[in-house]
């Protein structure tokens, strides 16, 4: 039997948009996108309704996907251009509401979440789909892009178009846009009749509904360095995402250190303090977002930037492999291998989420 399981597996890697069915209902579909491999369940009537729900979807994360690409070809490249060359670019509606939003989060975030540091990002080598080799880039560039202080604060819209008054911004929504994607991907397979979904971008996940008469249920991976074991496992309820940060599966390495993709906008370094940080709340982008300013944080200003950012539960797995996290999130966890140390940590009251 666990033969046969092995092989559906598999058949289903193979066809991704033939559907797979798990059990009664249950539909499964592997779709990629962003740089990741995208796991789908979905809950349907039928194979026929399964598959075209899941067709549409595939249809919005690959048109979203040419659109908001750090480095292929595609709207946002163009946009990064029309900023290093000071030209206004027009841009519409619903751009510039994702690009206000990725604003107010590095608002809120201190400038720990920085989407405006595309060039410190290519310097790193981290505009790529393979991982950069070799030493570290030289400090001086380091610093000199650091001195140009991009940020997207430095944006305007006016009558329609983009302006930015800093030429050094370039965008990367690679920290915030998984999160939008998941979460505007099941509102389409809502629109499509699909009441009951999940949606895993690389171990991201957000709900809609529940499995059959259970919870959706989802596993937190282990940050030992190769992401291959599991930290905990809970149930998410309709309408939540869950989203991990860290820089143990994306990385380069030389001489033995490796240096991570998430990048604290301080120092031009990469963020040292965690292994992982994982956020749970009910919006897609802001939770993602959460994630990585999370990740870059100190030990001393994390649960007061969670609470800026609206964040209401945190799990965060530090360096040294101690866990804090918020209580609500200690009540939803059901660990897999129990950390040596916990803190329950509160966030502060008064900017505290919904
Ligand atoms: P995530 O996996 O959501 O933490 O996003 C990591 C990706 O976000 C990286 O691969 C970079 O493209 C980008 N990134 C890295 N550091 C930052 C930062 N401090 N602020 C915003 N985006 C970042
Ligand atoms: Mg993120």
């Amino acid at each position: 039997m666990p033969r046969l399981i092995r092989w559906t597996l598999l058949l289903c890697l193979l066809l991704p948009l033939a559907g797979c069915r798990q059990e009664p209902g249950v539909f499964e579909y592997e779709l990629a996108a962003f740089g990741t491999e995208i796991h789908v369940l979905l809950v349907a009537e039928g194979q026929a309704a399964a598959d075209q729900a899941a067709l549409e979807l595939n249809t919005l994360f690959q048109q979203q996907h040419r659109q908001w690409h750090a480095w292929e070809p595609g709207m946002l490249v163009e946009i990064n251009h029309a900023i290093a060359e000071s030209r206004p670019m027009s841009v519409s509606p619903p751009v510039q509401a994702l690009l206000e939003q990725a604003t107010a989060l590095e608002v809120a975030s201190g400038g720990l979440f920085n989407p405006a540091i595309g060039k410190l990002l290519a310097l790193w080598g981290f505009h790529s789909s393979t991982l950069p080799a070799g030493p570290p880039p030289d400090p001086g560039q380091i610093h000199v892009l650091l001195e140009e202080a991009p940020s997207m604060t430095q944006l305007q819209f006016r009558a329609g178009a983009l302006y930015s008054s800093n030429p050094a911004v370039q965008i990367d929504l690679g920290a915030f846009f998984k999160g939008v994607a998941v979460e505007q991907g099941l509102a389409l397979l809502q629109q499509a009749g699909v009441e009951h979904a999940l949606i895993s971008a690389g171990g991201d996940v957000g709900v809609i509904g529940q499995r059959g008469t259970r919870p959706w249920r989802v596993a937190i991976r282990h940050p030992d360095g190769r992401g291959g074991r599991l930290l905990a496992a809970l149930d998410l309820n309709a309408g939540e995402f869950l989203f991990t940060s860290g820089n143990y599966l994306r990385y380069r390495e030389s001489d033995g250190v490796r240096h991570g993709h998430i990048l604290d906008p301080r120092s031009g370094y990469p963020a040292r303090q965690v292994r992982s940080v994982t956020v749970l709340g009910r919006q897609g982008g802001p939770i993602d977002a959460a994630a990585t300013a999370l990740a870059v944080a100190d030990r001393e200003e994390w649960p007061a930037i969670a609470a800026a950012m609206q964040v209401q539960e945190v799990l965060r797995v530090n360096e040294e492999g101690y866990v804090e996290l918020t209580p609500g999130m200690a009540a939803r966890l059901d660990w897999l291998q129990e950390p040596d140390q916990i803190e329950l940590v509160v966030l502060p009251e008064k900017k505290r989420g919904n």
